[in-house]
């Protein structure tokens, strides 16, 4: 017997996401290229860590998403613009943060400063700006070089699952909500 007949995700559908409850091991992948429904040719995994105040840190895994070599070396390039787009964003948001905490100590009558919190709004800063410069007018000029992969977060201990292609979510859901 196969296991994946007994064991069943729990799932629901919310707008254009898939959340699953329980049971993610057991979702099953309509075997074409998540993005464009071509040829099965790679898998993919999407690993999500949070720590939780009662449980502590969890680490889903979502296995075994299916694409095809063009489109997975897209999102290989996607997930490497994020990275430059993340170390452009310390690079800006930390010294913009700390220009915001000696500004803060400049105030007349400033007795306590709130380091942390001033800290985060310039890596906020950072981010958006990074966004600007970096993210978007990449995309925008190498729009055919990337794709929309399939994407997962958790929320609680849920995991959200968004489907790009709707064709794919569609039988997406034929396969896991029946
Ligand atoms: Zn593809």
């Amino acid at each position: 017997m196969d296991n994946k007949l007994q064991k069943r995700p729990r799932l629901r559908q919310e707008r254009k996401n898939f959340i699953v409850e329980q049971n993610i091991d057991a979702i099953q992948w309509p075997p074409e290229c998540a993005v464009c429904g071509g040829r099965a040719e790679v898998t993919d995994s999407l690993k999500l860590e949070a720590t939780f105040k009662n449980l502590g840190k969890i680490r889903i895994e979502v296995p075994g998403i299916p694409y095809c070599q063009g489109c997975f070396s897209k999102i290989r390039r996607g997930k490497l613009l994020d990275r430059v787009r993340y170390i452009v964003a310390l690079v800006l948001g930390i010294p913009i943060g700390l220009l915001f905490v000696w500004m803060a100590t400049k105030q007349p009558g400033a007795t306590f400063v709130w380091c942390g919190l001033l800290l985060a709004m310039g890596l906020l800063i950072g981010y958006g700006l990074a966004w600007l410069i970096v993210k978007f007018p990449v995309k925008m000029l190498f729009r055919r070089y990337f794709v929309e992969p399939v994407d997962a977060w958790l929320v609680g201990t849920s995991v959200v699952i968004s489907i790009p292609n709707r064709g794919y979510a569609a039988k997406f859901a034929q396969l896991n909500m029946v």
